[in-house]
Order: structure tokens, then sequence, then C-alpha cells
């Protein structure tokens, strides 16, 4: 397959970038590096199969030769990078979507959309089936990414039913691993980097809200395997396995032998969700698939990855 990877220099366009190649594809990354990096990619450069495009995908795409699939993950991703970032964060979730699709449409190419658990809002069904609609508040602060992703996944649902365009929707819960900016303000980057630099770690509010984290490599699976079903629902690809943050933050410190404990800041976002777990049985059901590594041997891969770039940094 030729693929086209929009944000294919962030954390997770990055690892299916690798993953494709390593697959024997021929992989386009296509990305304007608002929140991603040439870093992330850079161990690919001169790669025969392996090209890079900059460009804003809000705008007309063009593409030269065949496609045989587009996974379209552009859009900032972290809650501080969307606060800061809202209008682009509309904007590459309708406009870029939507240009991405007629890219699509145009080479006769397969579509998949990254979608997220944000989909379900602060919900009030737990675990989160797809058949679930969700609990958004449009206007509040993580309207401009939720709402940008529902209307994705309006917007691609719309192509497969009045254009034909195969699509493929994943709704990814949270995912960590390396590569992870590590200021992009989410809990994993947060916690690890304040670890090893022997700092407390900062849970936000009572730290009783939970989440549900899944190694990088089991979501690329899960993706992989979705592209190459006949699925056009929405899938979930998320670990079950529900952690409070103050329990992940007891499991950050204890793997790291950080002593600086944690303390609680008062610096919840307004309708930061209060529980998320996946209800994986439609993957299962219809992927074969399942997580398979721990969140403690996510934490044992993913450590080591921060340590170093908090070196080259030379900020430890
Ligand atoms: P990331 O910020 O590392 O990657 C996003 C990439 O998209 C960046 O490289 C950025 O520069 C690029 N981008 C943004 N706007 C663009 C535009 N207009 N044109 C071209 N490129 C643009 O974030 P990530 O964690 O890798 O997330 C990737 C995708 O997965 C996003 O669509 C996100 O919504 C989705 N997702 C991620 C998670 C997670 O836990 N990481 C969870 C749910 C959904
Ligand atoms: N959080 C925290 N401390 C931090 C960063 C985040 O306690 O330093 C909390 C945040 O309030 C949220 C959870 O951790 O309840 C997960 O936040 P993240 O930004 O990783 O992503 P989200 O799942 O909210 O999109």
């Amino acid at each position: 397959m030729r693929l086209l990877i929009t944000g294919g220099a962030g954390f997770l366009g990055s690892h299916l970038c690798d993953r494709f190649l390593a697959e024997g594809h021929e992989v386009i990354a296509m990305d304007n590096l608002i929140t991603g990096t040439t870093d992330n990619i850079a161990h690919l450069a001169g790669h025969p199969r392996f090209s890079f495009i900059f460009h804003d995908v809000t705008n007309y795409i063009y593409v030269a030769g065949p496609l045989d699939a587009i996974l379209h993950f552009a859009s900032p991703a972290s809650p501080i990078d969307y606060l800061e970032l809202p209008i682009q964060t509309l904007k590459v979730g309708a406009l870029g979507t939507h240009k991405a699709l007629g890219l699509a449409k145009h080479k006769g190419a397969r579509f998949l959309l990254a979608s997220t658990s944000e989909v379900y809002g602060d919900p009030q069904i737990h675990p989160q089936p797809e058949t679930y609609y969700g609990h958004v508040n449009p206007v509040g602060p993580r309207g401009v990414y939720d709402e940008a992703k529902r209307f994705a996944e309006a917007m691609t649902m719309a192509y497969h039913t009045y254009h034909g365009v195969e699509t493929r929707i994943v709704r990814i819960f949270n995912t960590f691993g390396p590569r992870m900016r590590l200021r992009d303000g989410r809990v994993v980057p947060n916690f690890i980097a304040q670890a090893i630099k022997g700092e407390p770690l900062t849970a936000y509010g009572d730290g009783l809200q939970t989440r549900s984290f899944q190694y990088v490599s089991d979501l690329i699976e899960g993706i992989y395997r979705l592209l190459q079903s006949d699925e056009t629902g929405p899938v979930n690809i998320g670990n079950p396995g529900e952690f409070t943050i103050k329990e992940f933050a007891e499991l950050v410190n204890e793997l790291t032998g950080n002593k600086a404990g944690i303390v609680y800041k008062d610096l919840r976002t307004k309708d930061d969700p209060q529980v998320r777990q996946p209800d994986n049985s439609k993957a299962k059901r219809i992927l074969g698939w399942e997580p398979k590594v721990s969140l403690r041997e996510g934490l044992q891969l993913t450590i080591p990855w921060f340590r170093e770039e908090l070196q080259r940094r030379g900020e430890i």
C-alpha cells in the first residue's frame, strides 16, 4: 500500500509511520509541526519508502500519484494544546477532515479517522460502549476538541454514505509511550518528568478522577487491524485497566523511586471527565484485538525514554 499519514510527525503518527514501513508499505507523512516535531521521524530520513510533506491540512491537500489509504491523525491532542490552539483545533477537525476525505474520494483511498474517547465527554455511562452518544458541553473549554472530533466523525460517515468512500473510525482512549512531548501537559509526561526530577507529582483536584491508559504498541496494532477490517462504525481502542490519578501517581513514584510524593492542585479544567474506561467488546469481537501491555510494563518502557529526553535537554 501507499499511505498518507496526516499528523505523521506527532506522537501517534510517527509510531504509525514506523509500523507501516515495517510491514513493507510506502508512507508519506504530512504535518505542519504545530504540536509535532521532525525529531519523531528523524530516524526515517533517507528511508527509500518514506517521505515527508510540510503542509497544513486545513488547506487543499495535493499528493502526487496513487494512494491506497489515508490515516487522518492531524490535530492538537492534549488539553493544554487545544486550549492554546482552539481555532486551529476546530479547523483541523472540520476543514482538515474535509480536505483529507476529499483526497480519499479523489484517489479511491481507504480513510481512517483518529477520533477520541472525548466524544463521550464527561460520561454518564460507564464503561463507554460505542453505542453511547456522549455527554459533551459544546461551549466548555474542551468543546473545541470534542465537537471537532464529533463533526469529523459525522463528516467521515457522510463521505462513506454519500460518496461511497471506504471509511474507518477509531475512538482512541488515553495512550502513552515514547515520543510524547515532554511539555504537552498530559498527565503521563507531567508525572514522569516530575518524578525523574525528584519533584512532587501534581494531581489535579482530589486525584480521584479515573483514566484507562494504554501503551502505544497496543493502539497501533488495533489501528492496523481496523484499517484492514470491513467495519465502518466507530471502534473503541483502549486499555480497560482503570486507575485513579492518585493511584497512577503512586505507581509512577514507585517505578522511578521518587520520594517527593504527590501535591494536590486546584487545576482541573471545566468538564474534565470524572471517569473514563473503554468497553472494548466490539474491538475484541470484530478485530480479535485486546491490549497486551499492562500500565506497569508500559511505564517501564516509557520512563527510560523520558529520562534520555530530559538528559538531552540538559534538564537533569
Ligand atoms: P500530537 O500532537 O503528538 O500529534 C498531532 C500531529 O498533528 C502533530 O504532529 C501536529 O503538528 C499535527 N497537526 C496538527 N494540526 C495540523 C494541521 N492543520 N496540518 C497538519 N498537521 C497538523 O498528538 P497525538 O497524541 O499523536 O494525537 C494524534 C491524533 O490522535 C490526534 O488526532 C488526536 O486527537 C488523536 N488521539 C490521541 C489520543 C492520545 O492519547 N494520544 C487520544 C485520543 C485521540
Ligand atoms: N492531571 C493531573 N495532573 C497533571 C496533568 C493532568 O492530575 O499534571 C489530570 C487531569 O486533570 C485529568 C487526568 O489527569 O483528570 C488526565 O489528563 P490528561 O491531560 O492526560 O488527558 P485527558 O484524559 O483529560 O484528556
